[in-house]
Order: C-alpha cells, then sequence, then structure tokens
C-alpha cells in the first residue's frame, strides 16, 4: 500500500470537540443551548441506527435533542403539521427529517416544508439555489465531509482535475458545486457515463457516490490520486461465518476497490471509518452554524 490511509474517524472526532467548544460558548456566554430534532418515520432498520448515533452525538456535544418518532402509515398532513411545529419552535435551531419516507409521502414537499434556516441537512431548493449560485447556505453534510477531508489531506484544491461519480441530490450534485467552489475543473460521472475509467483515470481527485460495492479499481486511478469512497454497501461475508439463524454473515465495503486503489492513490478514505462518520459531525457543525445564525452570534470558522 502506498497510500494515505484517510481517517475521517479521527477527523470527525477533532470537528466534535471543536462543535462541544461552540456549543459550550453558545452556553456560557449566550444562554442558548442549540437544539436539533430529528424525525423519522416507520421502522427502516438502517434509518433507526443513523437516528440512534445522531442522537447519542448531538447529547455528547452539549446540544438538546428532540426525536420524533412517527408510525410507518403517518399521513403528510400530520408530518407537516409536525414540521410546522418545529419550524417555530425556538428551542429548535436544525430539523432533520431522515430520508428515505415511506412510499405514500412526497420527500421534495416534506423537505421543503422546512424553514430553509433550520435545513441542517441543506436539501431545501432554497439552500441548494444559494449553494449553486455561491451564496452563503447550509451545505450538505456528506459532501461537506468530503471537502473537509479534502482540504486537510492537500491544501488548496485550486485547479485540481475533480470526478465525482454519481449526481443524487443528496451527495453527487452538491459535491461538484463544492469542489468547483474550490477552483477544481470538475466533472461529474453517472450511470450513462462512457468508459468511466477513462474519465476516472484523468482525476487528481475522486469521490464516489454510487452505491456499487467496490465498482471503482486501482487500474483507474491516476498514480497519487485522492479517492474519496462515500458508498456504504453491505455484502456477504461467508468468511466470517453463520448468524445463529444460519444466514450467512455480513460485512461493509465501499464503492472503491479499498486494497487496489491504496497501491496507486496518494490517499484514500476505508469504509467504515471514511466519510461516515465526517456526516454525523458536520450535522452538529450545521446545528450549531443554524443556532449563531438565529441569534445572530459569530458562527463557526
Ligand atoms: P443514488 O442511488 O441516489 O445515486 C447513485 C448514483 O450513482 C446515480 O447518479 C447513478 O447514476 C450512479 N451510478 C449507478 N451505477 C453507476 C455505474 N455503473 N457507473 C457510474 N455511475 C453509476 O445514491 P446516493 O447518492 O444517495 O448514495 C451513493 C452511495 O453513498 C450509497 O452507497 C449510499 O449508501 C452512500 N451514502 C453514504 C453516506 C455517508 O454518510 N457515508 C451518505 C449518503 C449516501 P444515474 O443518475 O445515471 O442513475
Amino acid at each position: 500500500m502506498t497510500a494515505t490511509r484517510i481517517d475521517g474517524k479521527a477527523f470527525a472526532a477533532t470537528v466534535r470537540e471543536k462543535v462541544a467548544t461552540h456549543v459550550t460558548r453558545l452556553k456560557e456566554s449566550h444562554s442558548i443551548t442549540p437544539g436539533l430534532a430529528v424525525v423519522l418515520v416507520g421502522e427502516d432498520p438502517a434509518s433507526q441506527v443513523y437516528v440512534r448515533a445522531k442522537g447519542k452525538q448531538t447529547v455528547e456535544v452539549g446540544m438538546n435533542s428532540f426525536e420524533h418518532k412517527l408510525e410507518a402509515d403517518t399521513s403528510q398532513a400530520d408530518l407537516l403539521a409536525l414540521i410546522d411545529q418545529l419550524n417555530s419552535d425556538p428551542s429548535v435551531h436544525g430539523i432533520l427529517v431522515q430520508l428515505p419516507l415511506p412510499a405514500h409521502l412526497d420527500e421534495a414537499l416534506v423537505i421543503n416544508a422546512i424553514d430553509p434556516a433550520k435545513d441542517v441537512d441543506g436539501f431545501h431548493i432554497s439552500n441548494v439555489g444559494l449553494l449553486g449560485t455561491g451564496q452563503k447556505s447550509m451545505v450538505p453534510c456528506t459532501p461537506l465531509g468530503c471537502l473537509m477531508l479534502l482540504r486537510d489531506q492537500l491544501g488548496s484544491l485550486s485547479g485540481k482535475s475533480a470526478v465525482v461519480i454519481g449526481r443524487s441530490n443528496i451527495v453527487g450534485k452538491p459535491m461538484a458545486q463544492l469542489l468547483l467552489g474550490d477552483s477544481c475543473t470538475v466533472t461529474i460521472a453517472h450511470s450513462r457515463t462512457q468508459d468511466l475509467a477513462a474519465v476516472v483515470a484523468q482525476a487528481d481527485i475522486v469521490v464516489a457516490a454510487v452505491g456499487r460495492p467496490e465498482m471503482v479499481k486501482g487500474d483507474w486511478i491516476k498514480p497519487g490520486a485522492t479517492v474519496i469512497d462515500v458508498g456504504i454497501n453491505r455484502i456477504d461475508a461467508p468468511e466470517r461465518g453463520t448468524n445463529e439463524d444460519g444466514t450467512t454473515k455480513t460485512r461493509l465495503v465501499g464503492d472503491v476497490d479499498f486494497a487496489s486503489v491504496a497501491a496507486v492513490a496518494g490517499g484514500v478514505t476505508p469504509v467504515p471509518g471514511g466519510v461516515g462518520p465526517m456526516t454525523i459531525a458536520c450535522l452538529l457543525a450545521n446545528t450549531v452554524t443554524a443556532c449563531c445564525r438565529a441569534h445572530d452570534v459569530a458562527e463557526p470558522e
């Protein structure tokens, strides 16, 4: 292995420490406690894990955590009424509706009902537009975490060639906007891209947000490039044996074939322990930012 293993877990811990310091300052100097409300509709197991982790870390940095768990058959009107209530609650500075929502709910309508100033996921169309036009906005947590890791690893990103694989609204598109904002030359690749390996081979920076286990191979990568793996994929791991119910044990892998890429790249994030921990740390940072803006207090840099 030649690449630096980019330790998102350790970096996320430093982000959380800074958040905790700001929370203490807000409490002691301004008597304000930032609050994050997380809304979970239904019982999707992965979403339950994420919501639990978010709640735990919110409390650990000294903020208030408000969890709203709703039945899977909650009506759109009831969900919108809850968002309305959270929008007007002064103790709530950030609102996150855990996605995906059950199929009978209109995701875009629900997200756009959140007060943009409390939209700590950065998915509201106002925040998307502000980010796209280079104005102050709430920035989506996963791409923000990737950007922080890249800046920490590389310093200035100006003039670098970046390829983002994936064009989703929650990762790929905002990631491309952030890299453009840092003066990269950005290419967005997707399922219709022709000769993806050749496109990736041009890049100084590769961000993979696809959802396909270990798709990006070492022989696609320009020597010395920095590779950020957003993917979280659960695959069977027969080498780990079987569960009590006889099913095969599983493990998490990214969209990047870590071993072959690490032999060529300059730096690469592992899965787990790379981008994942940064996402929640950035959610906490966004909540502090939203709180500072709401109270006209200097926000963290
Ligand atoms: P989406 O499914 O919304 O988007 C996937 C993108 O990958 C699409 O744009 C799709 O192209 C593209 N794609 C699919 N197949 C290929 C292919 N063969 N070649 C090139 N591009 C392809 O996923 P998300 O953006 O929501 O998530 C991506 C991954 O990141 C997932 O594994 C998810 O679990 C993970 N994730 C991790 C987070 C974290 O905190 N670490 C947070 C959010 C997501 P097209 O548009 O043409 O269909």
